[in-house]
C-alpha cells in the first residue's frame, strides 16, 4: 500500500504563476462538481492537461486559506487556527488524489513530464506552509495554551499532532537551516521520481523471446499462451515474449526446464537499473541517501533511520535491528534446511554429490520439492481461483465479519476499460463509498500490487461526511482465450491483502482529517494482513474456492495439500523479505557523508549481506536499484513495517482462532471499532490493546513462518 502523506499539507512557492485563462477553467473538470454518483473522479472528462491548472490554482486556494488564517487578529484557538488548518486544500487534494493514482497507473511520457514538473512546486508549497513562522506561532500559541482551552481528547491529540508535524518539518529550524531543507526536500522529490521512472522504463524494456517451441519446455499451457499473446502484442506474432512482470516472470522461474534461460529473466529482473545506462540508479541513490542524512541532521538525529522511526511504534533503528536479527537469524538457518532438501531430491538417494543450486534455480526446485513432499502442484488450485470468485469470497467473508455488502456498479466513470466498480454499505445500509478494482497488467502500470483513495473519507468545513473512494491495483494473470483469469496463491492472498487496506479506508471515521484513519507506518499492514488468514482458513477456502467450469467446490484434499505445504519455502521468503529490510535499514543508519559519497552501492549491498550471513542462493527480495519502496515508496528505513505489523496481525487473528470462532462477531466488531474505525485515536499500540487486552506475543508469528 502507499502510505498516505502524513503531513496532508500542501504551499505554493511560486510567485507569479500563470492562472489559467477562463476558457480552459470551465472546461476543466476539477473546477467545479463532477455531477457523478458520490462525487466520484468524472474520468471520462478528465484529461492530462487539466491537472497542471488545477494543481496550480489549488495551490493558490490553499495559499489562500493559509493566509486568512494568519491574517485572523483573533487570539489563536482551536476552530480559527486547527480546525481551518485542518480542512484548508480542498482542491489540491481533489486533483491530487486522482493525478499521483494515474501516474502509478496510467502514465506515459506526458505524464511524467506533468509530475516533474509540478513535483517541485508542491514540494515548494509544501514547505512554505510547514515553514510559515505566522502559522506556525499559531499553532504553538493553541500547543501551549491547550489545556486551558476547554478542549476534549481528540482536540488535544489533533493539537499535538500538528505540532509535532510542524517540528519534524522544519518549523523550529532557523532560517539558515530551513532554507537547507527546503533544497533538500526539492532535489528529494526530483530524484524519487526519477527513481521510479527509471524502474518503469526498465521493467518494460527487457523481453525475453522465445522462437524455438523447445525452449518452453516445463512451462504451463497458460503461461505459454499469455507469452504468445504478449509476443502478438509486440508485432512479434508465432513467437513467445516473456516480461518482467510477476505473472509472467514467476511462472517461468518455476517451470521453465532451461536453466540458461531461467538464468537470463532473473538477471535482468534482479539487474534492473543496475545495468550502467542511462537508467541506472545508483548515482540516484547515493545522493538520496546523503540528502536523508544532511536532513536528518538538520533535526539532530545521528542517522535518517532514527529521523524516520521516531514517528513510528518502534521508535528507534536499535529495537528495529533487535527485530530484524532475531528473525533473520532462524530464517536463514531455516532456508539452509530448504536448500539441502532440494539438493539431496536430486542427488540420487543421497548417494550422489548434492547438486548446486544457483540464485535463479530455488524456485524450480522448489516447485519439484514441493511436488515430491506434498504431491502439490500450484496448477492443481489455480482451476478453483478464479478472479471472479476470489473477489467474490473476500467480500462475503467481510460481510460475515462486519456486514458490509458490495454491488457493482456500471454508471460509475472509469480510467480504463474493464476497471470494476462496487458500491460499499455497512450493515445498515448506509453508504461507506465506492470501492475500484484494477486487475491486470499493462505497460503504463508500476508493478507490485497496492491500494490508495482517489479521496478519503473524511467531513469538510461545513460538517458534511464525504464516503471513501477506494482504488486497489494489482497486476494479475489474466484471463486467456476462454479461459478466464485464474489466480495462483501468491495472488489470492495479494487480493485480500489489498483489500484489508480498503476496509481500513472504508471503516475509519474521525471529525479531523490530521487523525481520522492515520496510524504510524508499521501498524499499516495490519488492516491487510490480517485478511491472508482467512484467505487461507480450509473454512473460508470452501467458501470461495469452486471450480471455474464444474462449481465443485476445492476438494477437502486439495485444501489439505494446502494447508500441509504452508509452511513449505518459508525459509526463503522470510530471508530474502528480512534480508531486503536490513539492508533499507543498514542505508539509513549512514552517519558519515564522505563514506556515502565514495559508496560503491553494488559492493555496499554485498557486504551488507555477507555480514549478516546470507546465503549465497538468496538475494534481498529488492535489490537497491529497484528498491522502489524504499527510494520512491515512502518506506525508506520502513520497509521492516511489513513484518513488524505480521507479529500484529497473526497473534490478532489468532485472537479469533482461539475463540473457536473465525467470524466472532464480538471480536469483528472490537476490531473493526478499534483497530481500523477509531485507529487514528490514540497510539497505535494504545488501539491493538483495546482490542487486544494485552501486547502482541510473537509467538502466533513464529509458528506461522515454520521458525520455532
Ligand atoms: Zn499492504
Amino acid at each position: 500500500m502507499k502510505i498516505k502523506n502524513i503531513l496532508i499539507i500542501f504551499a505554493m512557492s511560486v510567485i507569479g504563476l500563470t492562472s489559467c485563462n477562463s476558457d480552459s477553467c470551465n472546461e476543466n473538470p476539477f473546477f467545479s462538481d463532477y455531477g457523478t454518483y458520490l462525487e466520484a473522479p468524472a474520468f471520462d472528462k478528465i484529461k492530462n492537461e487539466h491537472y497542471k491548472p488545477a494543481i496550480i490554482e489549488g495551490m493558490k486556494q490553499q495559499k489562500a486559506e493559509i493566509e486568512a488564517i494568519c491574517n485572523n487578529a483573533e487570539t489563536p484557538n482551536f476552530n480559527n487556527t486547527i480546525w481551518a488548518f485542518d480542512k484548508s486544500g480542498k482542491l489540491l487534494n481533489k486533483v491530487s488524489g486522482v493525478f499521483f493514482n494515474m501516474m502509478e497507473c496510467m502514465s506515459d511520457d506526458e505524464m511524467l513530464a506533468i509530475a516533474e514538473e509540478v513535483m517541485p512546486m508542491i514540494t515548494a508549497h509544501s514547505d512554505d506552509i510547514a515553514m510559515n513562522p505566522v502559522l506556525f506561532e499559531k499553532i504553538k500559541y493553541v500547543y501551549d495554551h491547550r489545556t486551558e482551552m476547554g478542549l476534549d481528547d481528540q482536540q488535544n491529540r489533533v493539537v499535538e499532532k500538528y505540532y509535532k508535524d510542524f517540528i519534524r518539518s522544519g518549523a523550529g529550524l532557523n532560517t539558515d537551516d530551513q532554507a537547507k531543507l527546503r533544497e533538500i526536500n526539492e532535489k528529494l522529490s526530483i530524484l524519487s521520481l526519477q527513481f521510479g521512472n527509471n524502474l518503469l522504463k526498465e521493467n518494460s524494456n527487457f523481453k525475453l523471446v522465445i522462437d524455438n517451441e523447445a525452449d518452453l519446455a516445463g512451462l504451463p499451457q497458460s503461461s505459454i499462451d499469455a507469452a504468445a499473446e504478449q509476443a502478438k502484442k509486440d508485432g512479434m506474432e508465432g513467437k513467445w515474449a516473456f516480461t518482467l512482470s510477476k505473472p509472467s516472470l514467476i511462472p517461468f522461474l518455476t517451470y521453465s526446464d532451461n536453466s540458461i534461460l531461467r538464468e537470463k529473466i532473473y538477471n535482468a529482473y534482479y539487474n534492473r537499473c543496475d545495468n550502467n545506462n542511462e537508467y541506472d540508479n545508483k548515482a540516484i541513490i547515493k545522493e538520496m541517501l546523503a540528502l536523508r542524512l544532511q536532513k536528518a541532521q538538520l533535526f539532530g538525529f545521528d542517522n535518517y533511520a532514527n529521523y524516520v522511526l521516531d514517528n513510528n511504534m518502534a521508535k528507534n533503528a536499535a529495537t528495529v535491528d533487535k527485530f530484524l536479527d532475531d528473525i533473520f537469524y532462524s530464517a536463514n538457518e531455516l532456508a539452509k534446511k530448504e536448500r539441502h532438501e532440494m539438493q539431496c531430491l536430486y542427488s540420487n538417494n543421497g548417494n550422489a554429490e548434492p547438486i548446486e543450486i544457483t540464485r535463479s534455480d530455488w524456485w524450480y526446485f522448489a516447485e519439484k520439492l514441493r511436488k515430491a513432499k506434498y504431491d502439490f502442484d500450484e496448477n492443481q488450485i489455480r482451476p478453483y481461483l478464479s478472479l471472479d470468485n476470489v473477489r467474490d469470497g473476500m467480500f462475503m467473508a467481510a460481510n460475515k465479519l462486519y456486514g458490509v455488502t458490495f454491488e457493482q456498479r456500471n454508471d460509475i466513470p472509469v480510467y480504463f476499460e474493464g476497471v470494476e466498480t462496487y458500491e460499499v454499505k455497512d450493515f445498515d445500509g448506509s453508504i461507506l463509498g465506492l470501492l475500484y478494482l484494477d486487475f491486470y497488467p499493462r505497460e503504463s502500470k508500476s508493478s507490485g500490487a497496492w491500494c490508495t483513495g482517489f479521496r478519503e473519507g473524511g467531513y469538510d468545513i461545513d460538517g458534511v461526511w464525504h464516503p471513501a473512494l477506494i482504488q486497489l491495483v494489482m497486476n494479475f494473470t489474466p484471463a486467456s482465450g476462454d479461459t478466464p483469469a485464474l489466480l495462483n496463491w501468491d495472488e489470492t492472498e495479494t487480493m485480500w491483502h489489498e483489500f484489508g487496506h480498503s476496509l481500513h479506508a472504508f471503516f475509519s471515521k474521525g471529525k479531523y482529517s490530521r487523525t481520522c484513519g492515520s496510524v504510524p507506518h508499521d501498524y499499516v499492514e495490519l488492516p491487510s494482513q490480517i485478511m491472508e488468514n482467512w484467505a487461507a482458513e480450509p473454512e473460508v477456502i470452501r467458501m470461495y474456492a469452486k471450480h471455474y467450469q464444474t462449481g465443485e467446490v476445492m476438494p477437502d484434499s486439495l485444501i489439505e495439500k494446502i494447508e500441509n505445504s504452508a509452511l513449505f519455502n518459508q525459509g526463503f521468503n522470510t530471508t530474502e523479505l528480512i534480508a531486503a529490510s536490513i539492508l533499507d535499514m543498514r542505508y539509513h543508519e549512514l552517519t558519515d557523508i564522505d563514506e556515502i559519497n565514495n559508496l560503491d552501492v553494488d559492493e555496499f549491498e554485498a557486504q551488507q549481506m555477507r555480514a549478516i550471513g546470507l546465503i549465497h542462493e538468496i538475494q534481498p527480495r529488492y535489490r537497491s536499484t529497484n528498491f522502489s519502496h524504499v527510494f520512491s515508496g515512502g518506506y525508506s528505513a520502513g520497509y521492516y513495517a511489513y513484518t513488524w505489523a505480521e507479529v500484529l496481525d497473526k497473534d490478532a487473528f489468532n485472537y479469533f482462532k482461539e475463540s473457536g470462532d473465525l467470524f466472532n462477531p464480538d471480536l469483528a466488531k472490537s476490531f473493526r471499532i478499534n483497530c481500523l474505525q477509531e485507529c487514528g485515536n490514540d497510539e497505535g499500540m494504545v488501539q491493538y490493546k483495546k482490542f487486544r487486552g494485552q501486547e502482541p506475543s510473537i509467538e502466533p508469528y513464529l509458528e506461522a513462518r515454520g521458525l520455532k
